[in-house]
This record gives structure tokens, C-alpha cells and sequence, in this order.
């Protein structure tokens, strides 16, 4: 049974239903992973040399399951509380499986991808008009230069275009003479809050990692440090970025001041509003106001496998004006000199899969109504762990969440919230963390943040846990337990 044919049809059928079924019950499963080792032992186990002699697909998928699967992390369980990249939708997993067969490559449309274009066109269009951008009609879609976006893998990809644009839009020939003149190329981010994607990307163009942080309140830019920047910083600025929900507080920031100020200050600056997360505001009305603004950034990063339930990896790259994307477009008579082929405007991708299919799925099937009750139920998930969170005395919070994010601390007894002991802190935060690691049975996640709002120590630096209200199966039975088995480790810890 090496290949699929007419022969074989019937029994690879049933050897993968059978998969199917693996996998939904590893989705299904409690705790976060059903067995733990050391990397080190995962690693002795795993790195093998390729045997002589081959196996049958059913004992292969039997190895998989005894010994890979088990080691897995299932981020949709409902005890895995630290990001609900789920891949649980029902709809997003038939979209990605048929995509899975049909093997579309949406480098060319006319030979690989005649109709798969099509799907992926829609919904980068029905993304843009969920963001409040404009599209042109339909019979006005001449060529991909007229849709306004692309997908990617990743909102670092996503974002690295981004950048690409910003480079090309202040310094236009870049692209084929190089970069000359450096100096020009600076970006404006918040200080302490960032995603390392974005200057990583600015290093992988040839623009050097030229970041100015600007200081922040409440995990978004403070108004007048930007403008002050902007100002002394004059012609040396080709991009400001905004997170919409920076990727540890999920705060959105101020989007229309932030645009104002900038246009204010240079037009010709690139407004980049990163949305990995933010793409939940756009989806309800409870949200909507808190992206207001962002239609008029020049290009909107969203990373619909984060917030969306569909698997890994569908990002896509919008643009407030369509033709912008010419500035980064490749050309070759291999295979897509043609209207409609994606692989002109897709930078850093040859070969392109149909993972849009997934997101097109997704959408389909909820429809706006739904899912505007499925971000409406997140928000309600969201403000019980919340409010579970104010209501304990040893655990306190450090956001005001605009979505789903929770990002809070234990504090240690004797802790005194005058005069703080914020090594302290850390460290037993930090060490709750690593025994939720090391015992995968509940999952948090940990970074560095600025206490913004001033909850301990304004400015300090803390390492907090965070919960994320994106996993409808989560339950309030699921957060109690949760929150007991923190504290719990936090008081054994304490009594060291
Ligand atoms: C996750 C994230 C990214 C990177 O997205 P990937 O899909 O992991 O490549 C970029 N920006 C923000 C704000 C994020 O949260």
C-alpha cells in the first residue's frame, strides 16, 4: 500500500478514517500531554537512523502513536489555558484535509491552482471587509493586484512583507539596487511589549535591526513619548508599527491617535497595524470600536490560526491600497507570467499551499453571525477567569483585557504590595511555571512584561503567567481547578 491506487482505495480509506479517529481522541484527551521527558530523553528516543528495512503503514501509524503522540502537546484541550491555538474547528479541519489531497499550488493559478486561487481570493477579500478596508467589485478583479492581501505561514511572514512594503515605499528600487542608505530605515515599535517578528524582519531585508522603542502606559504607546520621537527622529522613520493585541497583554493600541500623529508627523511613514490577534475585534460588535482607525493603516497583519480554531498555518498580509503590492512583486516566465497567480506577489514563497482553504471553510460554515457568538462566548470565558482572578487574595492581576488574554501573578505570603519583593515574585512565578511544564497536566504561559499599570511597581519588570479565554471548551470548573492547582503549588513553594 505505498501509493493510492484503484487497488488500494479501499483500504487506505479505512487505514485513515482510522487515523482521523487517533487524532480527534488526542484532541479529546485531558491534560495537556499525556507523557513528559526531558528534552534530552525525547531526543534519544527520536533521533534515529533511517532503518535498512522499511514497515507497512499500519505498524508505521502504531509507532507514531506509542511513541510520538503521547509526548505531543494537545493545545486544544481545555487545560492547555496559555494560547487555544485549538485547530479544533470541525469545518477548518475537512478544509484542511481536503486541501491535504487535493494538492492545489497557488504559485500559478491556470495549471495548479484554477480554482483554489479563487477561494483564496475570497477570503483575503471577506478579511479586508471584515477590517472595514474596501474591495472593488468582482468583475473589476482583473489580476492579484487587485485583491489587496496574500496568505502566508505566519504573522512573522506576514509582518516580514510588512516591512518589505515599508522598505520599498520610502526608498522605492530597493528591491533591485539594494540598501543604500540605511539610516533611513528605522522603525518605531513600544518599548518592552514587541514581537520579536518584526525586527527580526527588518535583519532578514537589510535594513539592520534599526528599532526605536518608544515607552509605553498601559501596554500602548504613550502619546506624547511618540510624538516626541517621531519628531526628534525626523527622516530617519520608514515604518511605525502598532500591536492590535500585542502578543503579551493583547492590548489593542490607540489606533486612530497613533495614525494621526504619524500622518501628522511624516505621511510618507508606513502605518503597519499588527493584528495577529486583533483580528477578534472585527469579528463582534462588543469589539468592533477597538479597532477603529485601522482601515486607514497601510497594511494589516492578521493570523487567523490563532484566533480562528482552524490548524496551523494560515496568516495573511492586507493592504489598505491593492497596487502597493507591485512594489514587491517578482516576475518569471517559469510559471507565473499570468494574471492571476499568486506567486508574483507572494515574497519569500515558491511552491504555495492551500492553506487558505482552511480559513475559507471556517468562515463559511459560522457565517458572520456565528462567528460573532463564538468571540461574544470567548469574552464571556475571558471575564470569569478574570473576575475568578480578583477574587483571590494571593493572585492578582496585571491587564485590563481588551480580549482574551489574563495575565496575572501568585504573590508569595508576606508579600507586601507597598514595598514589593519583585525577585521574589519572579522567581516563584517563574517556578510554578517550569512545574506546569514539568508536569503537563495544566498550561499557562510566562514572558517578561512592564508592570504598565503599576499593580506592583511601575516599570518593573515581571514574570508573569497568562491565561487565554480562547478554548470554548474551557469551563469555570476548568479555571477553578486551575487557579487551585497554581496556588497550590505556589504555597508549597512559599513554605521553602
Ligand atoms: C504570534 C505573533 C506574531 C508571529 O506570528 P506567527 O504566526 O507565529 O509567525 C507576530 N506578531 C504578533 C503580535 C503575534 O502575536
Amino acid at each position: 500500500m505505498a501509493l493510492i491506487t484503484p487497488e488500494t482505495r479501499d483500504e487506505t480509506a479505512t487505514l485513515l478514517a482510522q487515523l482521523v479517529g487517533t487524532g480527534l481522541d488526542f484532541k479529546l484527551g485531558s491534560g495537556v500531554a499525556q507523557q513528559r521527558l526531558a528534552p534530552k530523553d525525547v531526543r534519544d528516543l527520536l533521533v534515529t537512523d533511517l532503518p535498512g528495512e522499511g514497515v507497512d503503514v499500519e505498524t508505521l501509524i502504531q509507532e507514531l502513536i506509542r511513541s510520538v503522540l503521547p509526548l505531543c502537546n494537545n493545545e486544544a484541550s481545555p487545560q492547555f489555558m496559555g494560547f487555544g491555538h485549538t485547530g479544533a474547528d470541525v469545518a477548518g479541519l475537512a478544509g484542511g484535509l481536503l486541501a491535504l489531497f487535493a494538492q492545489q499550488n497557488l504559485i500559478n493559478q491556470s495549471f495548479a491552482a484554477p480554482s483554489a486561487t479563487f477561494t483564496e481570493i475570497a477570503v483575503l477579500r471577506w478579511l479586508r471587509e471584515l477590517l472595514g478596508l474596501s474591495n472593488p467589485l468582482v468583475s473589476d478583479i482583473g489580476s492579484v493586484w487587485d485583491v489587496g492581501g496574500v496568505a502566508t505561514y505566519g504573522g512573522t511572514g506576514s509582518n516580514t512583507v510588512a516591512m518589505l512594503l515599508a522598505r520599498e515605499n520610502i526608498a522605492p528600487g530597493t528591491l533591485h539596487e539594494g540598501v543604500r542608505d540605511g539610516e533611513r530605515m528605522h522603525i518605531v515599535v513600544p518599548a518592552g511589549i514587541g514581537h520579536y517578528s518584526v525586527k527580526s524582519a527588518l535583519e532578514w531585508i537589510g535594513c539592520g535591526g534599526r528599532i526605536i522603542e518608544v515607552p509605553t502606559r498601559q501596554y500602548r504607546y504613550d502619546l506624547t513619548a511618540l510624538r516626541r520621537a517621531l519628531t526628534a527622529n525626523k527622516g530617519r522613520i520608514m515604518s511605525v508599527v502598532a500591536y492590535t493585541g500585542n502578543s503579551r497583554t493583547h492590548t489593542v493600541e490607540n489606533l486612530r491617535a497613533v495614525h494621526d500623529i504619524t500622518r501628522e508627523a511624516d505621511p510618507g511613514i508606513w502605518l503597519h497595524a499588527d493584528a495577529c490577534w486583533g483580528l477578534m475585534c472585527a469579528l463582534t460588535e462588543q469589539l468592533a470600536h477597538k479597532i477603529d482607525g485601522i482601515a486607514d493603516f497601510d497594511s494589516i497583519t492578521v493570523d487567523p490560526h490563532k484566533v480562528m480554531d482552524i490548524p496551523y498555518a494560515m496568516s495573511a498580509l492586507l493592504v489598505r491600497d491593492p497596487a502597493a503590492l507591485r512594489m514587491v512583486s517578482s516576475y518569471s516566465d517559469l510559471i507565473m507570467t499570468e494574471d492571476y497567480a499568486f506567486g508574483q506577489v507572494t515574497p519569500f514563497i515558491g511552491t504555495k499551499e492551500w492553506s487558505s482553504l482552511k480559513l475559507w471553510a471556517m468562515m463559511r460554515a459560522h457565517g458572520r453571525t456565528g462567528l460573532a457568538e463564538m468571540m461574544d462566548r470567548r469574552l464571556g470565558i475571558t471575564q470569569a477567569f478574570a473576575g475568578l482572578v480578583d477574587a483571590h487574595p494571593q493572585l492578582l492581576r496585571l491587564n485590563e483585557p481588551d480580549m482574551t488574554a489574563v495575565v496575572f501573578l501568585y504573590l508569595p505570603r508576606g508579600t507586601d504590595p507597598q514595598r514589593p519583593d519583585i525577585a521574589r515574585v519572579n522567581a516563584i512565578n517563574t517556578a510554578i511555571h517550569r512545574e506546569l511544564l514539568d508536569e503537563g497536566l495544566w498550561h499557562f504561559h510566562t514572558f517578561s512584561l512592564p508592570d504598565d499599570y503599576g499593580r506592583l511597581e511601575r516599570g518593573a519588570t515581571l514574570h508573569p503567567l497568562r491565561f487565554m479565554g480562547n478554548n470554548q471548551r474551557i469551563t469555570e470548573t476548568h479555571m477553578r481547578d486551575a487557579l487551585d492547582y497554581v496556588t497550590a503549588i505556589g504555597r508549597r513553594l512559599d513554605a521553602r
